[in-house]
């Protein structure tokens, strides 16, 4: 497959930038425009969509990496129910962490104070991607999948990427078999992708998992999401797919993250059943079941008090979360370093702690880990230390502080610098993590009407759904939930899709 994804005539370039452009608005493989491509004047009521950066081919991706990392999904999902179950080691990252980073801090003081009353829901819904880069030792060596990060919270492109699936599976049969340099029809090994419906289910097996509504008001389901979301489509993939459920009917909310103060009230018995008055409806209420969050994970959904004291009311209500405050703190990079940093006699791994039943799953996790080291003062962070103040080890390393969403990490050469601008007591709310430098890829973005060649590197996401009980400390319900592959130009460090450097791709198994 060494001529895989094949080169394409000017010609055949241009006939697939339309074919690729239309399937992608009749099929909702779409984003807001950027400013930068439509600027916000020029669309005030908000009209217009825009195809979403993919590949023109589905990239080449080792089919032994892809069994890995679907492989050990369920495993991942039940540690991160484990260590979400886990107080006392939260606690003890957090702790870790520092007073240096505010908005953990904060974080962890709404999950103290709603302890300090109790909680009235113990049940916890986990929609989580595992992300990972192929990383191979030396020429010959069989590559092995290593992950890049958890997500816990607001774990994004499910919706848009069974799409992306759809849309390579359309031209395997409709275009390749065209091109000069032609690949036969069916002649793709395209793996099926069922993230959106997979998803989706994760969030109809919770709105049951609730139970019947306590207050005679139908339930229902809010996404609670940010003002002025571009990347809105994959929001709504997910929400068609739960309203297709007949029974039971789902009814599905968007409410901005800076609104619920203003739409939510928690009842005032011991129930504590959060109620939704949606603003287009007057005289509706809805007993709210499910709360999935695809905002509130960074500091700018808190821009003051009044978002904290949103949160907490969220956190004490009895509708379910996606995720719980403990959740979120569990998918900081801080609890990954802690996971990942490796073993020696006086600092053992702890991972027989959160999985006991069976060993091959800890070593399937821990094939997936790589090499991750505190900024502290213990033997590892004295470590890593050195590494990030060395001008040559420091190539081979990003560092990266308790931040989700994109565009916060430093990379290589300017870790010393950067390091040296942070006072030294807050170095330990950084983790440093080895570079995977997976083997070289060559494929085609098609970006805003405008195609781009050249090397690329890809990060597979594979997406799980766990439902758990804090209380009893079980599982259940332990599904993997289809995958994602996002592939970027190599040049760039970062690969964010909706931030305009990554792509949405799909699997051509080899
Ligand atoms: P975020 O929470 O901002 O998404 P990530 O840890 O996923 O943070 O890092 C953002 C991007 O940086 C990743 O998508 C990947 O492209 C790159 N990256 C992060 N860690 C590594 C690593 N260890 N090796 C290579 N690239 C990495
Ligand atoms: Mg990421």
């Amino acid at each position: 497959m060494s001529s895989y994804p094949p080169e394409v005539t000017p010609s055949e370039g241009e006939g697939l930038i339309e074919v690729i452009k239309d399937w992608a608005l009749a099929h909702g493989l779409t984003v807001r425009p950027p400013p930068a491509v439509l600027p916000v004047e020029a669309d005030p009521v908000g009209i217009l969509a825009t195809a979403v950066p993919v590949t023109l081919f589905p990239s080449p991706f080792p089919r032994i990496c892809f069994d890995q990392a679907i492989g050990v999904q369920k495993a991942y999902n039940e540690l991160y129910a484990s260590i979400s179950q886990d107080e006392d080691f939260l606690a003890q990252v957090v702790k870790e962490i520092g007073d240096s980073d505010d908005f953990i801090t904060e974080l962890w003081k709404v999950h103290l104070k709603v302890k300090e009353e109790g909680y009235v829901q113990h049940k916890s819904l986990g929609l989580f991607r595992s992300d990972y880069m192929v990383h191979q030792d030396g020429t010959g060596s069989i590559p092995q999948v290593k992950q890049v990060e958890f997500n816990t919270i607001a774990s994004s492109f499910g919706g848009l990427s069974s799409q992306t699936s759809l849309l390579h599976k359309y031209l395997s049969l409709t275009e390749y078999p065209l091109l000069e340099n032609s690949i036969k029809r069916n002649g793709l090994i395209l793996p099926e992708n069922d993230s959106a419906a997979g998803l989706a289910a994760g969030i109809k097996h919770t709105f049951v998992e609730y139970g019947p509504s306590m207050t005679g008001h139908e339930k229902c389901v809010i996404f609670l999401v940010q003002g002025g979301e571009r990347n809105i489509f994959d929001q709504r993939h997910l929400e068609y797919e739960l309203q297709k459920s007949e029974e039971p009917q789902i009814p599905v909310f968007r409410l901005p993250f800076s609104e619920i103060l203003q739409h939510t009230t928690v009842t005032k018995d011991s129930g504590r059943q959060l109620l939704y008055r949606p603003p287009q409806l007057a005289s509706h209420t809805f007993e709210v079941a499910v709360i999935y969050m695809r905002s509130g994970y960074g500091p700018s959904d808190y821009p003051d008090q009044s978002a904290w004291e949103a949160r907490y009311h969220l956190e004490r209500s009895a509708a379910i979360k996606c995720p719980t405050v403990l959740t979120q703190v569990a998918g900081t990079k801080k609890v990954q370093q802690v996971l990942a940093t490796p073993e020696t006699p006086s600092n053992p791994s702890i991972l027989p702690h959160y999985i006991s039943k069976d060993s091959a799953s800890i070593s399937n996790l821990m094939n997936t880990f790589t090499n991750i080291y505190p900024l502290d003062e213990t033997e590892a962070g004295l470590k890593a230390r050195k590494i990030a103040a060395d001008p040559e080890l420091c190539k081979g390393y990003v560092l990266k502080p308790q931040r989700e969403g994109g565009g916060n990490n430093i990379y290589r050469s300017s870790i010393p610098p950067f390091l040296k601008s942070v006072a030294e007591s807050h170095w330990p709310s950084y983790i440093l993590m080895e570079l995977i430098t997976p083997p070289p890829v060559k494929n085609t973005i098609l970006r805003n009407g405008k195609l781009e060649h050249g090397g690329v590197i890809c990060e597979l996401g594979i997406y799980g759904t766990c439902i758990w009980d804090q209380q009893s400390k079980t599982i259940l319900h332990n599904e993997q939930a289809g995958y994602l592959l996002r592939t970027k130009g190599d040049k760039s460090e970062e690969g964010g899709v909706a931030a305009g450097f990554g792509c949405m791709d799909s699997c051509s198994l080899v």
